[in-house]
């Protein structure tokens, strides 16, 4: 149902509008706007934080540290799973707030409430399994015991294309294993997270294990928790620009670091592979969230025997969409995030169709009041063009071919990004060779999404370092310490 003026207004006065720190909502002297990109309008104001808030945010997260650490596993898991709930509860709310400040379609945005909570359930059940291990030395006598500790005060950066999922992908690790935290939301979207801290709120949370820096500022606000040596990791997912130099000012405290950045994923048809479930993973994997995600299918490399009708079926799909304001019923495409993402995909399609790509359907920017491109497919795209080598972040699917398998592999590792790839085939050894040889770290085979909150996701290359999800989302908020004993 398209929701109604009424209902907006009513959800945006629940929403928090000031930063947490130390378990207390706070006003700062500045305020700074959200937009909903689908109507250019001003939905909300919420504090813009300073350097001065950052290091209050720290001296909490700090301060509540110890005891958040001793905290019992299980207490720590019962609060998360406590949080899940409410989540799951208030999905229509959370759906539409997602919406309204990022301009995905409400289904898509009820499907990340869903994928966003599932973290935090995943890891109160992790909370309880942190071990260690307990083994002989091989010259006998002395024993080696080997103990998982939470690495200490946590530094969250998240991007606005999944304002919930993003963050619940470091707050549910760190909380688990018992770290404190502080989050920054991206400016577009932080209303999002607004919600989400109250809600952790709600469910249990002790005051300063969660701080929330909502700000214009990003660097002025990060640059002293960066220099602090009480702040003990740094979690970042965003473009990979400002994750090397997120990574560069981490080094002067030896930092630890995770990286989720940007991605440039091949999305590899197979002469042999069924082409209506290749159809069907390309609209997942290029139209999930309207393109803006860093798993989305950017190069689609298709056998050149499969390539005509692989592209005019992609294309009947694209061209058949439903653009429109996200919150509008039926809507499959919302806007992009803002005008400037809008000039760049443009650009992007003007430069491959000037370097003589042919545009199947779509092609153009679409009139507003806010920022929407139609879905587009173009094929004989040249491999120089720049569509192949940067992150296209929009609805636009880009054809290429290939011969055989080693042009495939050749074609799809050309980039300097390995977030993810996607490979459709009906051979078993084929899927098997082809997802060795890639150079990602996470491989879709006949399946147009990896995402689940129970695997590793994350990227090899430029497309980050650590894992985020399954057994090992955990670690990267543990230290291993090792004793040695002496009998
Ligand atoms: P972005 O410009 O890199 O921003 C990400 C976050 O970093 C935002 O909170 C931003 O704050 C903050 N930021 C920007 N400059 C900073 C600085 N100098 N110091 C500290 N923080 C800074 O990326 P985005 O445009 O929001 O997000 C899209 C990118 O994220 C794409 O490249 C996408 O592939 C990537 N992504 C990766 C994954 C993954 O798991 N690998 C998942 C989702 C998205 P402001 O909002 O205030 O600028």
């Amino acid at each position: 149902m398209t929701a109604g003026a009424q209902d907006i207004s009513d959800l945006l006065e629940r929403v928090p509008e000031g930063l947490l720190i130390g378990g207390h909502w706070s006003g700062t002297d500045t305020r700074f706007p959200v937009e909903n990109p689908a109507t250019g309008t001003t939905l909300a104001e919420v504090a813009d934080a300073g350097a001065d808030d950052a290091r209050a945010a720290l001296d909490a997260a700090v301060a509540a540290g110890p005891a958040w650490a001793a905290t019992e596993p299980r207490a720590r898991a019962e609060i998360l799973r406590r949080a899940f709930d409410l989540i799951i509860e208030h999905t229509e709310d959370l759906a539409l707030l997602m919406t309204l400040e990022m301009g995905k379609p409400l289904a898509e945005a009820r499907g990340e409430v869903t994928y966003g909570a599932e973290f935090l359930r995943w890891f109160s059940e992790e909370a309880v399994r942190i071990s260690g291990r307990w083994s002989v030395a091989p010259t006998g006598g002395t024993r080696l015991l080997t103990m998982q500790q939470p690495v200490g005060p946590v530094y969250a950066i998240t991007p606005w294309n999944f304002p919930l999922a993003m963050g619940t992908r470091k707050i549910g690790p760190a909380l688990a294993a018992g770290c404190t935290v502080i989050i920054k939301p991206a400016a577009q979207t932080p209303l999002t997270t607004l919600a989400l801290a109250d809600i952790l709120t709600r469910a249990g949370l002790p005051d300063g294990v969660l701080n929330v820096l909502t700000t214009t500022r990003a660097s002025q606000v990060s640059a002293p928790l960066l220099a602090d040596p009480r702040l003990r990791k740094l979690t970042f997912t965003g473009s990979t620009a400002v994750g090397r130099k997120l990574i560069a000012q981490a080094a002067d405290q030896v930092l630890r670091v995770s990286m989720e950045l940007g991605g440039n994923a091949p999305f590899l048809v197979f002469a042999d592979a069924d082409l209506d479930r290749a159809v069907d993973g390309a609209m997942l994997a290029k139209m999930r969230n309207i393109g803006e995600a860093c798993t989305a299918a950017n190069r689609f490399l298709v056998h050149e025997s499969v390539a005509p009708e692989f592209s005019r079926r992609l294309a009947a799909r694209m061209a058949a969409l439903r653009v429109g304001p996200g919150v509008q019923d039926g809507v499959q495409v919302g806007p992009l995030i803002d005008a400037a993402a809008v000039d760049k995909v443009s650009a992007l399609v003007d430069q491959a169709v000037d370097a003589g790509a042919s545009v199947l359907t779509g092609g153009d920017r679409l009139d507003g009041p806010g920022h929407f491109f139609a879905p587009t497919v173009l094929t004989q795209v040249p491999p120089d063009a720049r569509l192949f080598a940067e992150e296209i972040f929009g609805p636009v699917a880009p054809v290429a071919t290939f011969t055989d398998d080693d042009e495939a592999i050749a074609l799809a590792n050309a980039t300097e990004y390995g977030l993810v790839a996607y490979a459709f085939t009906n051979s078993l050894t084929r899927a098997i060779t082809v997802a060795e040889r890639l150079e990602s770290g996470m491989v879709g085979i006949n399946q147009g999404i990896v995402s689940n909150p129970a695997a590793p996701f994350g990227g090899v290359k430029a497309s980050g370092l650590g894992r985020e999800g399954g057994a090992e989302g955990i670690e990267e908020y543990l230290e291993t310490k090792y004793v040695g004993i002496a009998l």
